[in-house]
């Protein structure tokens, strides 16, 4: 079993509107944006990262803003409900605060004895607040939000899959632990985490293949803490037959990926360098980054890039 995994790095979903986009993940989710660079494998198209004060592992939600596409279409193979912590109490100030904000599709419930909400973002990622006791994961504040309703970072993945058993085995694997089960979805924890330590899969036979698009999460990042740990974990997959990638350097972080048997894309993400490897803790996200082999595009990329919001 790999122990290297210390729960979610980062999750990344598509977009279309990446001024929108920014807006609603800063302003009406108060994240912090931390860093606004492009995607790496199609320069022309942002990439937009989303967390806490440092932009820490566990809390980084990532966005590639493709102007043209259209919306994704759930369904089995991805990522369904990405959900994020908040203090306990907190609920009602969020559906009073994203009703306002012309948020749909706002729910209240309860699973696995959390309260939480679940809606939909402007652009479809269907997303969920649930009131967790005890995270000291400290948040980012401002926008009107203050420490007693700010999100902490990720509360949980949930896999929404045809059929969960080889996953399962493979989050076994990864060393998830079974925590619970409710309402026909499985809920697995790493023990020892880095606070976003929860993923819950989801079996659903019938449904169909998700579409990707707009709204849709393209991958999700397990964290692991430097390059060495990633390299252990590497061989342990390949050598359980996984297809891994090489490593990627990803400038804040080195990623390795594989495609999981219910079809969901993993990645594997170091903490290091982290966010302030081109610029200081205090201004993080302000100015357009670019990886040293898309620098020569720059004036290019400043031009026809939408302008975000500070
Ligand atoms: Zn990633």
């Amino acid at each position: 079993m790999i122990t290297e995994i210390k729960g979610l790095h980062h999750v990344t979903s598509m977009a279309r509107d990446a001024a929108a986009n920014n807006q609603f993940w800063t302003k009406t989710l108060g994240l912090r944006r931390v860093k606004q660079t492009v995607n790496f494998d199609e320069p022309s198209v942002y990439h937009l990262y989303y967390g806490d004060e440092f932009g820490t592992p566990g809390t980084v939600m990532t966005h590639f803003p493709f102007p043209h596409i259209g919306r994704g279409r759930q369904g089995s193979g991805e990522v369904g409900v990405t959900a994020f912590s908040v203090p306990v109490g907190s609920l009602g100030f969020w559906e009073d605060r994203l009703s306002k904000a012309g948020v749909t599709e706002l729910k209240r419930d309860e699973t696995f004895g959390q309260k939480r909400l679940s809606f939909v973002a402007p652009e479809g990622d269907p997303l969920a607040l649930v009131e967790t006791a005890n995270d000291l994961r400290l948040p980012w504040t401002g926008n009107g939000i203050g420490a007693d309703h700010a999100i902490r970072g990720f509360h949980s993945a949930g896999l929404r899959l045809r059929d969960g058993g080889a996953t399962r085995e493979l989050l076994g694997f990864m060393g998830y632990q079974p925590f619970d089960s409710s309402g026909g979805i499985e809920r697995l924890i790493r023990p020892d985490g880095n606070g976003a330590d929860l993923i819950d899969i989801e079996t659903m036979p019938d449904l169909g293949r998700g579409q990707l698009g707009a709204g849709s999460v393209h991958h999700i990042a397990f964290a692991v803490e430097n390059r060495a740990a990633q390299l252990a974990v590497r061989k342990a997959l390949m050598d359980t037959g996984f297809n891994v990638t090489p490593v990627i350097d990803r400038d804040y972080f080195w990623a390795i990926y594989f495609r999981t048997p219910g079809g969901v894309l993993f990645e594997i993400a170091t903490n290091e360098p982290g966010f302030d490897r081109d610029e200081d803790t205090a201004h993080l996200g302000e100015v357009l980054k670019l990886p040293s082999q898309h620098e020569h595009l720059r004036s290019r990329l400043e031009a026809t890039l939408q302008p975000l919001e500070a």
